[in-house]
């Protein structure tokens, strides 16, 4: 595999390169695509998954705002497995500006976005962990969608169509016949190997990375690299989204999502150089907590699970303004006509709420200058796992003698996909996940249908290790599976595992007190005291 011909090249497996890879195969476009990491490694995996209703822009940014409401119906029914259709609720605290509720209401009005007004006993009705001292409360429909399971669903569907996809590869260079691009140089990181791959058009959908990439291009762009961190605690504290209803800043929502709630997020501009070495600091902590906290006084009483961040890759197209001021618009840059650079597109800003929408943008450039008539049809086709509406306990009573919560977690997490992993074989109901319900054939499915490399390639595709155990009872057992699958020899399932511990490890350590020291102490004894993992030696480097 050292040299590949295809007509589209895609840089990038966030969800916006997923969904390219998908639009574009869809429309019966030879496209591949590249990404260094994992799918959903980048800024995809690093948000709170907010299904955006559209009202958090609806006052200040109503092009956002539409878009929102119209990709939210869309996703709705076309990922219906990675989608939770929970509800959202803005509620004003009684040091918020009141006037703000009905500036919201008139805006959401106008957006199109069904907002409604609710009596305070209504919304702690139906949220009773929210503060009871809210003044105010709106409902509207916001949802929550996992970002994982989203992209890899995108990838799935192409791949299964005739689709490409290179994980764990580096584009190094950009391939370039006097001024237009013909492809790209890239390292794969696993087989420690170079590779080349040409084609008509290359897609930069790097996300904040996408500045790089036009640096290879010899074009420029530049990013407004915004970090935003967020937490996560250690059970599901809400069942509906929360948001504060104020203008957007540090510490106003708590988003639930599987088996977790999670606090988000703060807004810091940092250099571009910085992001690669993302930190969260100890005061952004402390204001999602006590921010957190006055949402729902339960946040006091919860363990927080670890801390994370990401940047937000928005474009600099306006100069001198704040992050959290900056458009979330879409950026479709055709580097022909802007910097007479033939061959290369590429795509940025926008939301993971947006990627679909994205991608059709971006395919309808690529179709366009390929000839290619067909039009874009991901808003009609369900992914894999949605082709139809879960009827939970229809499905349930189907696989007799599998406990419920299997079946549950399992369908949950693959939707109608289920039946391609909870097969006859008893084996397969082994649980190797408590935290999280993963068994040993949801594992197999997934190393042998999911592109996994590595334990961390795993738990973005099943959770495994993302519950409040954070990986200390299962992740050994995954590294097993691993040699027992044949996805891994026994001295690389060691490495994997301690990377993926190494990996768990740096979302734990800024929020090590209380519990959390406890229960990390007692991992360290497990896997240093019991197995002497640290003295393993170190893996080759290619990863
Ligand atoms: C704190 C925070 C909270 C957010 N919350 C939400 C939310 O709740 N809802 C919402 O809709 N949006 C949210 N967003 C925005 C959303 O996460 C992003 O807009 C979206 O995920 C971007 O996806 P992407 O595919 O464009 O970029 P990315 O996911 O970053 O994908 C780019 C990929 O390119 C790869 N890459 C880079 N360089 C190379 C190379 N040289 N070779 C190969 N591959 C390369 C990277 O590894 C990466 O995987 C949030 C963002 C942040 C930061």
């Amino acid at each position: 595999m050292n040299y590949i011909e295809t007509q589209a090249i895609i840089i990038g497996g966030g969800a916006t390169g997923a969904g390219t890879l998908r639009d574009l195969t869809l429309r019966g476009i030879n496209s591949v695509l590249i990404e260094k990491n994992d799918i959903a490694s980048g800024t995809t995996g690093r948000n709170h998954g907010l299904l955006h209703s559209g009202a958090r822009y609806a006052v200040k940014d109503l092009e956002s705002a539409t878009e929102c409401i119209a990709e939210n119906r869309i996703l709705k029914k076309i990922a219906r497995h990675c989608v939770e259709d929970t509800g959202g609720l803005f509620v004003t605290l009684p040091e918020d500006d009141p006037s703000y509720h009905g500036k919201l209401l008139a805006s959401c009005k106008f957006a199109g976005i069904p907002a409604h007004e609710l009596s305070t006993k209504e919304a702690l009705a139906l949220e009773p962990n929210l503060n009871p001292d809210i003044l105010s409360a709106i409902r509207v429909p916001d949802g929550t969608i996992d970002p994982f399971r989203l992209a890899s669903a995108n990838v799935l569907d192409s791949t299964e169509r005739g689709g490409r996809i290179f994980t764990h590869c580096d584009v190094k260079s950009l391939i370039k016949e006097g001024s237009a691009v013909k492809g790209v140089q890239c390292y794969d990181r696993v087989k420690g190997m170079d590779f080349e791959i040409r084609g008509d058009i290359v897609v930069n959908a790097a996300g904040v990375w996408g500045q790089h990439i036009c640096g290879l291009a010899g074009v420029e762009l530049k990013m407004f690299p915004s970090k935003g961190s967020m937490v996560i605690i250690d059970y599901r504290i809400n069942n509906i989204v929360v948001n504060r209803c104020r203008v957007p800043a540090d510490g106003d929502i708590i988003v639930p999502g599987d088996t977790v709630s999670i606090i988000g997020t703060t807004s810091k501009k940092i250099e571009y150089n910085e992001i690669e070495r993302l930190i969260v600091d100890d005061d952004e902590i402390e204001v999602l907590l006590a921010d957190g906290e006055k949402l729902i006084p339960h946040v006091s009483k919860t363990r927080v699970l670890r801390a994370y961040c990401g940047v937000r890759p928005l474009v600099d197209i306006s100069g001198d303004i704040k992050g959290r001021d900056i458009s979330r618009g879409i950026v479709l840059v055709d580097h022909e006509e802007r910097d007479s650079t033939g061959g290369f597109i590429t795509i940025a800003g926008g939301k993971l709420m947006t990627y679909r929408l994205m991608a059709e943008m971006t395919a309808n450039l690529v179709a366009k200058k390929l000839k290619v008539k067909k039009k874009c049809s991901t808003h009609r086709i369900p992914l894999p796992g949605s082709e139809k509406k879960i009827q939970p306990m229809k499905q349930i009573k189907k696989f007799t003698g599998i406990p419920g919560s299997v079946t549950g977690s399992t369908l949950y997490r693959h939707g109608q996909r289920v039946h391609n992993i909870l097969t006859k074989d008893r084996k397969n109901y082994g649980l190797i996940c408590e935290c999280e319900m993963v068994t040993a054939g949801e594992i197999e499915y997934a190393l042998k249908n999911l592109n996994v490399k590595d334990i961390v390639d795993l738990r973005r595709r099943t959770r495994i290790g993302m519950g409040p155990c954070q990986g200390e009872l299962c992740s050994y057992r995954a590294a097993g599976l691993f040699v027992e699958f044949e996805a891994a020899g026994a001295k690389d399932a060691n490495i994997m595992l301690k990377d993926f511990l190494e990996e768990r490890w740096k979302g734990i350590k800024p929020i090590l007190w209380g519990d959390s020291l406890r229960e990390t102490e007692f991992t360290y004894w497990i896997y240093q005291g019991l197995f002497g993992l640290g003295d393993i030696p170190e893996g080759d480097g290619k990863k």
